[in-house]
């Protein structure tokens, strides 16, 4: 079993206390119902069970009315006793047979019976004397009288009704005409209840229940016993009190029956019409009908309640389900949020980590960058030293040869001949031309690039350069065929430096076709994973195996005034912009040369 708490305890004993409390009064109210219900009923069954009685009375009272004004009656009484009354008595027999009266019987003034319907049977009436009976009585003095009592022969009970008989204001007898009223008290028993009539003090006369007659009530005064002896003719009757008890409360009679009790419903009404004091009772069995009505009421209550608790017990227990759901949910989120923000902390954690290597790497890079920078910066002076000893030779010849023009020339102006003068000045001229070609190649070379690399879409570099040679392409007839479609691929460059090269490729190509019959250059764009690849190709005369060998040597020239820099230079700038420059492998007609960046869109 659960073990409760003290409280729950208290709470289980308070609901069970009200439970039975509830089923209880539910009972009682339902009771008290079924007995309001039998109670009505016993009022509707009153009337009918007291007019089976005063119709059998009031029927027969007649008889001995009509009795008193009969002649024959009358006759026989001035008769009375001096012959016997045969055809009188055979009248009143065939008249109690018709009337279903028990006995008819006439009496003279002595209070003898002289006729009688039961003349011709051994318990004959004929010549008993009634003068003490009290309907005897008070017919000769009142004209009419009831009694009810046992009858002096037959000791069976019944009502006698008595009428005086007159003969012109002078009273001669009595009629008599005794009704038992077993029909009536077997009319009541068939009717289920329990029938009775009570005279003025309550003794007990015609009833459905044999046993109870001439009991009382309630016990009864010795003065009222005294009375009911008298007015009953009963010596020897006790009058003992009915086993009735009432007064419970509740408004219902119990009965001990053998020892059991049992409850009846009882209502009363006085009977006018029949015998004056007389009241008719009559009692209906209540607990059947009261025990079905309280233990209906009973179950019903019982169902509501355990419906209500049941309906109770799922509604807390859905509450409490919910309240469990959801502070199980608030503990999960408190759980996820306390996640999150612990993942949250190692995530910025990390990411200080990352920002710090990627400051690192940038640092390294940049490092690097310089190093690269400085290096190329090294190489490039280690190739000016290079030039520096070529460009020393190159410049010693015209300078040489300067010099000799100009101390000849100064030879010619002195002897007047200024003709000569005149040449060696011009072949001057052409030298420092050369020296002015060979030192502004340099100062190029030289020079760091001062413009910085930025996104650079490379059509814009072919078209830049392209119409930097416009001129010189028009006048040489050259075809020029330029990369198909439109895209353009973008790198980090500096436009000037990437003309520069491309400048370069041209002049080259144009230089070695300047005698060809259908020049053309070629220009192609690809693109291979992350990098730009730009052609220059042309159909002029290409490049043998020697040359090839040397072609990026500073100085190293095919041409009468070329200085052999060109394509030295534009692959120090290739490298410059993080990218290379090389001779493509002959195919057999022309040569091509191959810019190679870094792609970045
Ligand atoms: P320069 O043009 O002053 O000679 P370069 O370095 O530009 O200096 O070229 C070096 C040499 O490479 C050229 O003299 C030439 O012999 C050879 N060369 C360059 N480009 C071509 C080309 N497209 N076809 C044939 N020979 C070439």
């Amino acid at each position: 079993m659960a073990r409760l708490r003290d409280g729950r305890w208290v709470a289980v004993v308070v609901a069970l206390a009200f439970l039975a409390g509830a089923i209880a009064i539910a009972g009682r109210i339902a009771s008290g119902q079924a007995a309001d219900n039998l109670r009505e009923t016993a009022l509707a069954a009153l009337p009918l069970a007291a007019g089976t009685l005063t119709g059998e009375i009031e029927k027969q009272r007649l008889v001995p009315l009509v009795l008193a004004r009969d002649d024959a009656v009358r006759g026989a009484l001035r008769r009375a006793g001096k012959m016997k009354e045969k055809a009188l008595n055979d009248k009143l027999k065939s008249i109690a047979g018709d009337a279903s009266a028990s006995a008819i019987y006439i009496i003279d003034t002595a209070g003898i019976a002289i006729s009688a319907s039961n003349a011709d049977e051994p318990a004959s009436f004929v010549g008993i004397d009634y003068n003490f009976r009290h309907y005897f009585q008070e017919a000769m003095s009142k004209g009419a009288a009831s009694q009810y009592g046992l009858g002096t022969i037959s000791g069976r009970p019944g009502l006698y009704l008595a009428s005086r008989v007159d003969d012109g204001g002078k009273p001669l007898g009595v009629a008599v005409l005794k009704v038992e009223l077993d029909g009536v008290e077997a009319n009541w028993r068939s009717s289920g209840f329990l029938v009775f009539i009570t005279d003025e003090r309550g003794v007990v006369l015609a009833t459905s229940q044999p046993d109870w007659r001439f009991r009382a009530l309630a016990p009864l005064s010795a003065e009222d016993t005294a009375a009911a002896h008298e007015q009953l003719q009963l010596a020897d009757a006790g009058f003992e009190p009915l086993p009735i008890r009432r007064g419970a409360g509740d408004g219902l009679a119990t009965i001990d029956n053998a020892g059991k009790p049992r409850q009846f419903v009882e209502v009363v009404q006085d009977l006018p019409g029949a015998v004056p004091g007389w009241r008719l009772w009559l009692l209906t069995p209540a607990d059947a009908a009261l025990s079905s009505a309280a233990n209906t009421a009973r179950l019903t209550t019982l169902l509501g309640l355990l419906l209500m608790g049941l309906l109770a017990y799922v509604l807390t227990r859905r509450r409490r389900t919910r309240r469990l759901r959801q502070e199980a949910l608030a503990r999960m989120n408190a759980e996820l949020e306390s996640r999150v923000s612990t993942r949250t902390a190692e995530l910025t954690r990390s990411n200080t980590a990352l920002a710090g290597e990627i400051a690192e790497r940038e640092n390294a890079e940049a490092k690097v960058r310089r190093l690269r920078d400085d290096l190329a910066q090294a190489n490039r002076l280690s190739i000016l030293g290079q030039i520096a000893a070529g460009v020393a030779h190159e410049i010693n010849q015209p300078v040489a040869a300067i010099r000799t023009y100009a101390e000849n020339a100064g030879r010619f102006l002195e002897t007047g001949k200024t003709e000569p003068a005149s040449g060696n000045l011009t072949s001057i001229v052409s030298m420092t031309e050369r020296i002015g070609a060979i030192t502004g190649t340099l100062r190029t070379f030289a020079r760091r690039p001062g413009v910085a690399a930025s996104p650079l879409p490379v059509r814009e570099a072919i078209d830049g350069a392209l119409s930097l040679l416009s001129g010189r392409i028009r006048d040489s007839g050259v075809t020029i065929v330029k990369p198909r479609g439109n895209a353009s691929p973008v790198v980090l460059a500096s436009r000037i430096r990437l003309e520069q090269i491309l400048v370069n490729l041209l002049q080259n190509a144009l230089d070695a076709m300047k005698d060809q019959s259908d020049p053309r250059i070629e220009i192609q764009l690809a693109e291979h994973d992350d990098r730009v690849l730009i052609s220059v190709r042309d159909n002029g005369p290409g490049l043998g195996p020697e040359a090839a060998g040397n072609l990026f040597m500073p100085f190293q020239t095919t041409k009468e005034k070329g200085l052999g820099l060109g394509l030295v230079i534009s692959q120090e700038i290739a490298q410059e912009l993080g990218g290379t420059l090389r001779l493509d492998p002959s195919n057999g007609t022309g040569a091509s040369f191959t810019v190679d960046l870094r792609r970045i869109e």
